[in-house]
């Protein structure tokens, strides 16, 4: 079982740096700062992937990973 060693040693943090660059649940989500929420919004950003995205985490699949183990990582408080 390696998910559930993947999420002993995983915090929620680094899961989240997993997510697309345009998540901003993403800590690592930079360059954003000052703008307005329609730009936000144009440019794809938002508490989601963008759509047919490909920022690296999206490309190799991360993303994908990483909201399926936030669910997990939220459930279990
Ligand atoms: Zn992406």
């Amino acid at each position: 079982m390696v998910l559930s060693v993947n999420l002993e040693i995983m915090t929620e943090q680094e899961i989240k740096e997993e997510l697309c660059y345009y998540d901003l649940r993403n800590p690592d989500v930079v360059g954003i700062y000052g703008m307005t929420d329609e730009e936000l919004k144009e440019d794809g950003y938002g508490n989601h992937a963008k759509k047919d995205c490909s920022c690296d985490n999206c490309f190799y699949g991360r993303t994908k990973m990483a909201e399926e183990l936030l669910k997990y990582v939220s459930n279990g408080g």
